[in-house]
């Protein structure tokens, strides 16, 4: 188990927005957000940003 999530190194490109499959990735005030609860932890994100400002955290199962 584990989650994506978004660092403050986003520079708001938008650039995963389209890419999520299942639209989990929305602009934020400052950054863009991951909802958590959406998210498939497809990764497909995490290939695209240009700043490598998605991170992928294990979390206990
Ligand atoms: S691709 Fe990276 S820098 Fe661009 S909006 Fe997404 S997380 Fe932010
Ligand atoms: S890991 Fe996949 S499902 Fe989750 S936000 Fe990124 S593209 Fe969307």
């Amino acid at each position: 188990m584990g989650t994506h999530y978004i660092i403050d190194d986003c520079t708001g490109c938008g650039t995963c927005e389209p890419v999520c499959p299942v639209d989990a990735i929305s602009e934020g005030d400052l950054i863009y957000l991951i909802d958590k609860e959406t998210c498939t932890d497809c990764g497909a994100c995490d290939d695209v940003c240009p700043v490598d400002a998605i991170k992928w955290k294990e979390t206990a199962s």
